[in-house]
């Protein structure tokens, strides 16, 4: 599948260390644990969430017993899966699209990380879906983005909603929510601008769109969607860290996992920040979007 592959990469160099680990331990005592935890952070765990699985690894494994290396594999595959869904069960893994009035989804990210893109193949899936999709083109500042939107635009044959290059990005998003309510569309997805050399001027401008939003439209952004890039490792996660602190992110689209064999970034974001991954790009094309599936990730890992 799609899946597998893309996470090919990963699952490589991850499953053939674990492998070499259980192979050359066996007898699973303090120094097994540490190596492990030496692989588990090398994959972009992230330090937190590597202390938190080890620390009940050592719990599980006493309770039941466990001395044979071999028999450890099982319960680490079966702790990540916890570790990644917590005890919170108010986290909305799949996008909440509204029945019958508009769905606005707010998607923010630093510039490179794969932002137009996704949207691009978003809406790719969701016209396929038989939606009636339009784009929003408030990524006014970064060279290129607004044409690069539009390629994308005739691709999946939705309207993309554009001003020229420099122009306000919350007055294309007035412009757009106007157009989407005229032409009865059921999903607007609104790009935004993701230079980061200005933190606090990034932070006001998304901070105005979003206010535009709510605005024009009640109950919106139903969703906010952050992209990162994972072959950025624990930069990302402090990307996370900023966005949210500045708004309500609903969601991760977390690019390029194809090209890195850290996706272990993955549970990291989900562990320490506490938002759900809702999507995984695994490559460059329209099809390459994929919704995440931590029990398919998880497993995906020791294959
Ligand atoms: P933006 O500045 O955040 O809007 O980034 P772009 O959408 O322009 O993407 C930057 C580059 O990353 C482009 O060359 C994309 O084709 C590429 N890209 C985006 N998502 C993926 C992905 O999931 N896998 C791979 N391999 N490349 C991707």
């Amino acid at each position: 599948s799609k899946y597998k592959e893309g996470m090919e990469k990963t699952r490589k160099s991850f499953s053939s260390r674990i492998n070499d680990l259980i192979a050359r331990y066996r007898k699973v005592d303090e120094d097994f644990f540490e190596e492990l935890e030496e692989v588990l952070i090398s994959a972009d765990v992230g330090v937190m969430t590597v202390m938190d699985l080890i620390e009940e690894l050592k719990f599980e494994v006493q309770r039941r017993n466990i001395k044979d290396s071999m028999e450890v594999k099982d319960v680490i595959s079966e702790k990540l899966v916890e570790i990644y869904y917590g005890d919170d069960d108010e986290q909305i893994e799949t996008l909440q699209l509204q029945e019958k009035e508009l769905t606005v989804i707010l998607v923010v990210g630093v510039n490179g990380v794969g932002k137009t893109t996704s949207i691009g193949k978003l809406a790719h899936q969701l016209k396929q879906e038989g939606k009636n999709v339009m784009l929003a083109a408030g990524d006014t500042f970064r060279a290129g983005a607004i044409e690069q939107l539009e390629v994308w635009g005739e691709r999946a044959e939705v309207e993309v909603i554009k001003q020229n290059a420099g122009s306000d990005p919350a007055a294309v998003i007035f412009d757009a929510i106007k157009a989407a309510k005229s032409r009865q569309a059921d999903v607007l997805l609104c790009d935004t601008a993701g230079r980061l050399q200005n933190k606090v001027n990034l932070m006001n401008e998304l901070a105005k769109v979003k206010r535009v939003i709510e605005r024009e439209v009640p109950g919106a952004p139903h969703e906010v969607l952050l992209v990162l890039d994972a072959t950025t490792g624990q930069n990302a996660l402090n990307q996370a860290k900023t966005f949210s602190e500045a708004t309500d992110v609903t969601g991760i689209v977390l690019t390029k996992l194809d090209g890195t064999a850290k996706g272990g970034i993955v549970l990291a974001i989900r562990n320490e920040l506490n938002i759900p991954v809702k999507f995984v790009g695994l490559g460059e094309k329209a099809e390459d979007l994929q919704k995440f599936d931590a029990n398919a990730f998880v497993y995906g890992l020791f294959a």
